[in-house]
């Protein structure tokens, strides 16, 4: 009965290995699928007061509020908008 025991310890290798590639695999799609930064609470934004110009038609917004010190610039008529200056009080 030694070769159907060694081939019962064959089969439960197999699951293992089996369970362990599956979980490998969960959890690198899981690392793959997470969005790559949460956004930040509320209470994490920085206030800015920083003025943008688009400058295809002129409109201007100021931004008060950003997740971080250099946020990319907003768009308008397709174009980034540019800084107008940066407003320090
Ligand atoms: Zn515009």
């Amino acid at each position: 009965m030694a070769t159907s025991v060694g081939s019962v310890v064959w089969v439960l290798g197999g699951l293992v290995l089996m369970v362990v590639l599956w979980k490998t695999g969960m959890a690198m799609l899981n690392a793959l699928s997470a969005p790559p930064a949460p956004p930040p609470e509320p209470g994490e934004l920085r206030k800015m007061n920083v003025r943008y110009r688009c400058d295809v038609c002129g409109v201007e917004l100021r931004l008060t509020l950003a997740p971080d010190e250099d946020p990319p610039p907003p768009k308008h008529c397709l174009e980034e908008m540019i800084i107008v200056a940066p407003l320090f009080e």
